[in-house]
Formats: C-alpha cells, structure tokens, sequence
C-alpha cells in the first residue's frame, strides 16, 4: 500500500489488529495466485494495483465522497439497481463475502449448516474487518434464497443500517409488479438518504453509465472465447469481482484497454495457454474477492477458464437497460426489466439459465463445464443436478462441486478436477 491508512481505519471503527491479519493473508493468496502467472495481459497491472489498494486507496475515494455529502451504498448482491444509486451521486460498492472468516462468531447469528458466503458476510460484520461495511450509509440485503432472507433478521442486530429489498421467486406478471413496487421504494429510500431529487437527466446518465461498463464486460467476454484462449480464467473473475466496487467509468476504460490489447494479441495468436488446454465453463453460485480457489486450481491443472455462468460474470453484467424513455416511470420500468432477466436460481422455474450456460459453453468452444455450489445452497445446489443430467445429456461433459470457502478440500478438489480435465482433453 502506498499509504499509512490506520488513522482512517481506525476512524472506520475497524479491528486493526484483526484486519492486518486479513489484508496479510488475501495479499499472500494473491501474490500466490495472481502473480505467478505467465503471459498475462500488461493492462491486468491496473487490477493488482486495485487489488493492493482494495482496503486503502479506493476507501479513501469513498470515504472522501461520504465526507462531500454522497451516499455510499453497499450491497451483497447483483440485484440491486446500481442505476439508482449513481442516479442519486451515491457511490455502489460490493460487499464481497468471499472469504472464511470469524467462523465461530459467524455461527452465533446463523446454524453450522449456512453457506459460506452468507458466513462470511457474519464474519466479516461481526470481527470489524470490513472498511466498505463501515463507510456504507445504506446496507442493502435482499430475499433471495432462505438463508439470506432470514439471516438479515439476525443481521439487522450486527448494523444499524440494513435495508431489505423484496424479491419476487417468479417471473410472472405479478414478480414484475412486486419488482417494480420494490425499486420504486428503494429509490425513494435513496432520494431521502441523498437529501436531492430523482431526475429523468440524471437517470439516464447513469444507465450510460452501467451500460458501458456492462458492454465492456461483454466485450472481454467474446474475447476470452478465442483460441486460443488470450487471457486467463482467473484474470477474468478479478475484473467480474472488481466490477462491483471500482469507480464505474474508471472501470470501464481500464477494462476496454485490456480488450484492446487482447484483440492484438488474438490476431497474432497469442495466448495464456496453449491451443490444446482443455477449456471449461464455471457455473454457480458467485464468487466474491478473494474467493479463487476452483479457478486457480483448474489454471493450476493445465486447463482454462474461458466463461463464467454467475453473479460475478456472465449472469451478473448480462443484458443491458433501455435508457430511450423520457420519464421517470418509463426508465424504471427498464431497469425492472432488466433486472428481472437475471436467472438467478431463485426463481422457479428458471429456464433461462441452463440455455444462457449452454450458449456460452458453446460460445467459448468449450470441453467441459464445471457445476459449482457452496454447500447448504439448496437453490444452486438442485440446479446443478439437472443442469448435470442435461448437459451431459447434450454431450457436453459436467462435473458437480459442491464446496466451501476453507482449503480443507483443495486435494480432493484438485484431484477429481485433473481427472476431469483428462477426461475432456483435446
Ligand atoms: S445468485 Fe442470486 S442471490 Fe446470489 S448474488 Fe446472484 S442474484 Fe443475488
Ligand atoms: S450462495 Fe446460495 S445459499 Fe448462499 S446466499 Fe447465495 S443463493 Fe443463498
């Protein structure tokens, strides 16, 4: 870090001691992970310098703009309209939850048999560890799956500031009504918070805004798919994961210069991995920072990652908003529609999401594709037994992970993986 930032974490309320801990060992992992990496692409140096800074030089930006009057709000999942927030001059930061942390505190909120990632958005609460939790105005949780709608219950008891939005399981007329109803109410929240009004001008700007860094993201997603593949799966999941907290426009054209130099490199056949690494598709539950741990070992394997089917990837920046209405009313009923695109496993029945992973699969020309839950998550966790028995029934080879965020696993993990690569090398 370039910086002593301890006065500002301690001003944050944050645990110091504990948080040194944290910041020491996500630096190792990255060191180790990212680092060691062969051939990747020179603008991936942004990205290391995000990630080096992730507790100092982007949470000095936010507390900065807290301090000039704007709202910062944080949430945990890709529901959540950024449109509005920017809308409001607010500032949308992620709320990762990808890490083991404070296990043990974590299960005086919720039972033993909770994801890790709702754990560890406990953990991190509970031990102070968090700056972008403590320099959030507005903590925004939704009713997605079970876990997460009755543990905001408990963790309404760690912050003072937890909002719930309400979302619907279906998408049917009256899903739409509830999502409508819910967005309506959130902007509402956030006018009041943000002390300004809600403008048709403002709006726009802010869905030109999310669009961009969404059409970038595309962008980078049909690169990945070329052959061979010209950047690695892990580099990818960085960008999906810091896509959620950086300074949007910054984002965007930090992204687009890695498209520029990717398309340079596909047109003299460059790439990470040689033409003949068996190529794969992750799909599953989201992966937030620091969580890399299936992708590292598959890269680690000799294969590669080329899509992402979740929240932090090709579900998550799916899809764009109609920014052409004129109206308030009309623009939030694209980002409703929008939004309720998303094929998060929640819903019931949710079609869109196998055929939007079996299209990247075939996209990305891929050899396989990796089914990846956390334990205890019943909505993915069932998905992925029919998406296993459908995809191999197509004749695309599928492998089923169900793990958690502890290392405990990685031999096991790494085993069946090598085996699964051999199974679909070229
Ligand atoms: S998987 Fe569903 S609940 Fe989880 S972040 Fe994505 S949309 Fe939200
Ligand atoms: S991973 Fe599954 S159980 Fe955990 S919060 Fe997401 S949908 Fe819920």
């Amino acid at each position: 870090m370039s910086a002593d930032y301890r006065p500002m974490w301690t001003k944050l309320g944050l645990n110091l001691e504990k948080h040194d801990v944290l910041l020491g060992a996500v630096g190792q992992m990255y060191t180790g992970t990212y680092l060691s990496q062969k051939h990747r692409p020179e603008g991936m140096a942004y990205f290391d310098f995000v990630i080096s800074e992730v507790h100092g030089l982007r949470i000095q930006e936010i507390v900065a703009a807290r301090e000039a009057g704007r709202i910062v709000v944080g949430s945990f999942c890709t529901f959540v309209p950024e449109e509005l927030i920017l809308a409001l001059d607010g500032v949308s930061v992620g709320l990762c939850a990808g890490a083991e942390w404070a296990t043990d505190a974590a299960e005086r909120y919720v039972p033993r048999n909770t994801c890790a990632l709702i754990k560890s958005a406990f953990g991190f609460t509970a031990d102070k560890v968090c700056p972008y939790l403590a320099v959030s105005t507005l903590i925004v949780g939704e009713n997605t799956c079970d876990g997460k709608k009755k543990g905001w219950e408990r963790f309404g008891d760690l912050v003072p500031n937890l909002y719930v939005i309400d979302l619907p399981q279906k998408k049917s007329d009256e899903g739409r009504a509830l999502l409508r109803k819910e967005y309506q109410r959130f902007a509402e929240k956030l006018v009041e918070l943000a002390k300004q009004p809600l403008t048709v001008e403002k709006l726009k700007a802010a869905i030109q805004t999310v669009n961009a860094k969404r059409l970038a993201m595309h962008r980078l997603d049909t690169l990945r798919q070329a052959e061979p593949a010209p950047i690695s799966g892990l580099d990818v999941l960085l960008a999906n994961q810091v896509f959620f907290y950086d300074d949007p426009v910054r984002f965007t054209t930090s992204v687009n210069k890695i498209c520029d130099e990717l398309e340079a490199r596909i047109a003299k056949g460059e790439g990470v991995a040689p033409k003949s690494a068996p190529r794969l598709v992750v799909s599953g539950c989201p992966m937030a920072v620091p969580n890399w741990k299936i992708h590292a070992i598959v890269e680690q394997a000799g294969g590669v990652v080329v899509g992402d089917e979740s929240c932090v990837g090709a579900r998550g920046t799916q899809g764009l908003t109609d920014g052409s209405a004129n109206t308030l009313e009309g623009l939030l009923d694209a980002i409703v529609d929008r939004y309720l695109g998303i094929d998060c496993a929640i819903f019931s029945p949710n079609p869109t999401r196998l055929e939007h992973l079996q299209a990247i699969a075939r996209d990305a020309k891929a050899d396989g594709v990796l089914l990846y839950t956390l334990q205890f998550c019943t909505p993915y966790l069932m998905e992925s037994q029919a998406f296993e028995t459908k995809l191999e029934t197509g004749k695309v080879p599928a492998l089923r992970i169900d793990t958690d965020y502890s290392n405990a696993d990685s031999g096991q993990l790494k085993t069946r993986i090598e085996a699964f690569l051999e199974r679909v090398a070229r």
